[in-house]
């Protein structure tokens, strides 16, 4: 009789203990939950915060839940794909030698080598299983690293077992295994293995976050380190080529100038007109080198948000003219012919970066130039309504597949199967003219578009408030 209310309050003590620990467990969790988020907060604050791993959290749960149970040793697994191969995340109990050993015996040893069938199919029932190792030894191993008897608790997240808390005893004290843990054991075992279940979950998905942001961070000064690159290079391209064209321009007019007077001089203006040939070559692709470099920089701008436009009160009506006029002077653009239409008002007034939206519409031109047949005319109009100014481009070339049609405002995209008209044209092939065109458009809260019908040319449009109106009404209409 005495002796049972000893055993019985030795039992007592144990679950008191037990429920204790539990207790503990939670706090820590919270602890390491405190930790994680620190993780994203020290982003900000600059913290240094020791990164939580699946080891030290692993590590964590086989001390506490040593401290928890009067056992010989605790230990975590994970288990990984493709056939349940354990991986040691946390121990405690054993010397550093037997935890070598055990380590070298488990590790990437799938769980079918160590419990039979029945175990297995508990195990991922969500079952607990206890195992006495004399009686049922592991499948392949007959190590029992100094204990008999097992507790193996399932770790289960979302349905499928991703891990095992084994808890070993030995045979000093317990006759059979059933004695060996006790119901409250038992139960405190299962609470410990979901809680860290949900921990294992968390701290993956942290490192896998951490790994990401370690990414991105690395990504981002790639891209700064690039863009800083080219923005450079586009400047120290721009100033050679600047003194090299003015003086193949200089050339130029002194050729022009002798062929002037040839008669006079008796010079011989066939030989005149050969060195010219080449000289208006070389000024063509100039210009084409020019918008390039131009279109990198702005490209670069944009990239590292410094592209800002320079907004004052200014006349639609001049800009379209001006750049029309501009492109039909062009030599690139020679033979063609550009129709302008515009409205009988004189002035639409708009607030905007003058140079920047002639620079859209010439855009919109030089390709309707690049990829319409020279004989067919381009029509450009410019047009008001309610609140809105339209100004449009329309060619007479291949057009534009619906499915293209979305994609040619990104960046670098060149619609398949579009040739252009000839590669000497004044133009650059970099897929970045329309990305620009419609940054510039958007930072003046306008709206850009294309209507086209494969086979039947294209309209390329751009929409702006006329003077403190949003491009928004366009959209409701
Ligand atoms: P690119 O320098 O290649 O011309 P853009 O951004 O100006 O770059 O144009 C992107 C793509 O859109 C072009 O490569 C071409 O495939 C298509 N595109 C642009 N304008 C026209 C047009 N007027 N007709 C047919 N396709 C066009």
């Amino acid at each position: 009789m005495f002796r049972d209310a000893a055993t019985q309050y030795q039992q007592d003590e144990r679950t008191l203990q037990a429920f204790t620990s539990l207790l503990t467990l939670v706090e820590a969790l919270a602890s390491i939950t405190d930790q994680a988020e620190n993780i994203t907060r020290s982003e900000t604050e600059s913290v240094p915060v020791p990164p939580i791993t699946l080891a030290t959290a692993g590590q964590s749960f086989a001390e506490i839940t040593n401290r928890a149970l009067n056992c010989t040793y605790v230990a975590v697994f994970a288990l990984d794909p493709p056939d349940e191969r354990q991986r040691l995340l946390g121990i405690d109990g054993l010397s550093a030698q037997e935890i070598k050993q055990l380590q070298s015996d488990t590790d990437q040893t799938p769980l079918a080598n160590y419990v039979d069938a029945e175990a297995l199919a508990q195990l991922h029932s969500n079952q607990i299983v206890t195992l006495d190792l004399k009686e049922r030894p592991f499948v392949t191993t007959r190590s029992t690293h100094g204990a008999r008897y097992r507790l193996v608790a399932p770790l289960m997240l979302h349905g499928c077992l991703i891990g095992l808390f084994t808890v070993a005893k030995t045979d000093d004290m317990y006759p059979d295994v059933q004695s060996a843990y006790s119901p409250a054991e038992i139960a405190l075992t299962k609470g410990i293995a979901r809680l860290a279940a949900q921990v294992i979950e968390k701290v993956s998905l942290l490192q896998e976050k951490a790994e990401a942001q370690a990414n991105e961070q690395r990504l981002q000064e790639s891209t700064r380190r690039y863009e800083d690159f080219l923005s450079t290079a586009s400047h120290e391209l721009r100033t050679p080529l600047t003194t090299i064209k003015g003086n193949v321009q200089l050339a130029q007019r002194r050729v022009l100038a002798l062929e002037k007077q040839a008669d006079q001089n008796s010079l011989p203006i066939d030989k005149l007109q050969r060195i010219e040939y080449p000289l208006k070559e070389t000024l063509l692709n100039f210009d084409r080198l020019e918008r390039m470099i131009r279109e990198l920089l702005d490209f670069s701008r944009i990239q590292a948000d410094k592209f800002v436009m320079q907004e004052r009160p200014c006349n639609l009506v001049e800009i379209v003219r001006r750049a029309v006029d501009e492109v039909r002077q062009t030599t690139s653009t020679y033979g063609r012919t550009i129709f302008l239409s515009l409205q009988a008002e004189e002035v639409v007034p708009i607030i905007a970066d003058a140079d920047r939206i002639s620079e859209v519409l010439s855009n919109y031109l030089s390709n309707a130039h690049k990829y319409s047949p020279v004989e067919r005319p381009i029509m450009v109009s410019l047009t008001v309504e309610g609140l809105l100014a339209r100004v449009a481009v329309r060619d007479k070339g291949p057009g534009i597949s619906p499915a293209d049609q979305k994609q040619i405002w990104e960046r670098f995209y060149r619609a398949p199967g579009i040739e252009t008209r000839e590669q000497s044209s004044a133009n650059s092939n970099l897929g970045l003219g329309l990305y620009i065109c419609k940054e510039i458009i958007e930072l003046h809260q306008g709206c850009v578009g294309v209507e086209s019908v494969p086979g039947h040319g294209a309209t390329f449009w751009f929409s702006l408030g006329l003077a403190n109106s949003a491009c928004e009404q366009e959209s409701a209409q």
